[in-house]
């Protein structure tokens, strides 16, 4: 089992394998539009993962940078804001539009060289390639972008695996971005057939004491997300029914409050994944409240206001005094600054929370997290978005969403202007460096989503 206290990498990534020592392709380095002053020329020798002597950006310490970026707008000289627009200043966004083709054209030019080991998943895999070309299309309108999404996804489909469920790393999303695309190219047949293989996953996994995985990534909550995708996106509606929808929240809430009472807990839901209670977005709670919410509509009131509101509370209680949150209940250390593990997950928590139930202390605990992002949101491990500074700027940028405060979208952006130097800081290479979580697939997904910030979405996550 994955310890984040002494591991370098994630469970998923961990288990492909792969050197994590790759060496840096340079000749693209160069030509990045740049916000400074020209980026340092580097020995073609140079590895990702060997710290750059005298070059790299300043360490704050062992885990992130130190934010090189002025934290209040006004201070800041490089016009990252139209501060009477409220909005990106054209020209942050021009370079923005030409980094991003830059480092389209990269990763294109990386993944058809294919990966040394197969891998569908939406985490490291073709799935998650599929998520961003379909970002892509949405963007700039080129069939292309559209006809590459549908040719991994139909991949894909042939090698469905029948073990996880979840969304991020399980048959459900690809199933559900089957369902999406052939509804999209008015394939009905094709599309039907995605929705009930999906809906067959359900019969596995609502009895609570056969089926125990209940977070993001590889359980219930994760398998609920593609139920929701499907309702947003407005797919078989009609199969996707309240009754389908009803039966995995309860066993969510039934599974939580099962634990919880076994233990006394003074919370109202409890869950446990690999027998640790982990707090983060991927594996605890976090990413397990954050779904019930965003599937508010199908919880009742009492279970609304008593049951999960007790259980965010009681995550409240958790924060630490730097805004930070532990990994885990045993595991009350401050260091890690993730999607993951910690508070970057936690503002996404924190501001729901503060939407549904209209309560100001939830928006200050998301403020205080999302100041720790900002302070220790640069990490040495890169730019995915598990745990890399991109997910990191989709917090800020989802800060930004619910408060309206510009600062939020100035703070967001200077992550951008980071992710957009995408290589150049002597960060870690991870094991699968063009995938969506932990990767460049991920960055570009982000830097997209900066360009229209009112719409931006943490892919997988945020419905
Ligand atoms: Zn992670």
């Amino acid at each position: 089992m994955w310890n984040p206290s002494t591991q370098a990498s994630h469970p998923l990534s961990a288990s492909t394998g792969m050197n994590s020592t790759c060496v840096v392709n340079i000749s693209s380095l160069h030509i990045l539009n740049t916000y400074f002053t020209p980026l340092p020329s580097r020995n073609i020798t140079e590895h990702l993962g060997r710290k750059m002597e005298g070059r790299s950006p300043p360490l704050r310490d062992d885990r992130c940078f130190k934010n090189p970026y002025p934290k209040e707008i006004k201070d800041d000289k490089s016009q990252v804001l139209d501060e009477e627009q409220k909005a990106l200043s054209a020209k942050y966004k021009g370079k923005l539009e030409e980094n991003i083709k830059l480092l389209v054209d990269r990763w294109e030019t990386n993944i058809h060289k294919g990966q040394s080991k197969p891998d569908t998943c939406v985490y490291t895999g073709t799935s998650g390639y599929s998520i961003l070309y379909l970002r892509l299309y949405h963007q700039y309108q080129e069939e292309s972008y559209l006809n590459k999404a549908g040719d991994l996804i139909k991949q894909d489909l042939r090698s469905l695996k029948g073990r996880r469920v979840a969304f991020v790393a399980g048959d459900s999303g690809i199933l559900a971005l089957g369902a999406w695309y052939f509804n999209k190219i008015g394939r009905a047949d094709k599309c039907e057939k995605c929705v009930n293989e999906l809906l067959k996953i359900r019969q596995r996994i609502v009895a609570v004491d056969e089926y125990k995985e209940d977070e993001v990534l590889y359980g219930r909550a994760g398998y609920l997300f593609s139920l929701l995708f499907l309702l947003q996106k407005e797919v078989r509606t009609d199969l996707v029914t309240e009754e389908v929808v009803r039966d995995v929240v309860k066993a969510i809430l039934a599974s939580g409050q099962q634990t919880a009472q076994k233990e006394r807990s003074r919370s109202p839901l409890m869950y446990y994944w690999h027998d640790k209670a982990y707090v983060g977005a991927a594996h605890g709670f976090i990413g397990i409240l954050f779904m019930l919410l965003q599937a508010r509509e199908h919880l009742e009131e009492k279970e609304l206001q008593e049951v999960v509101r007790g259980a965010v509370d009681y995550v409240c209680n958790l924060q630490q005094s730097s805004g930070n949150l532990p990994s885990s209940l045993n595991n009350t250390s401050d260091r890690l600054v993730h999607w993951c593990h910690g508070a970057p997950g936690a503002v996404f928590l924190f501001a729901k929370a503060y939407q549904v139930f209209k309560d100001a202390k939830y928006l200050q605990h998301a403020k205080k997290a999302g100041d720790c992002v900002w302070d220790r949101g640069l990490l040495q491990k890169g730019y995915g978005l598990c745990h890399g500074s991109s997910g990191n700027g989709y917090a800020l940028l989802y800060l930004y969403q619910v408060t309206g405060e510009v600062v939020y979208l100035y703070r967001a952006a200077q992550f951008g202007r980071w992710c957009q130097e995408y290589g150049t800081h002597g960060c870690r290479q991870p094991d699968r460096p063009y995938s969506l979580f932990e990767g460049l697939a991920g960055n570009i997904h982000f830097l997209i989503d900066l360009l229209q910030p009112d719409e931006a979405k943490f892919p997988a996550f945020v419905v």
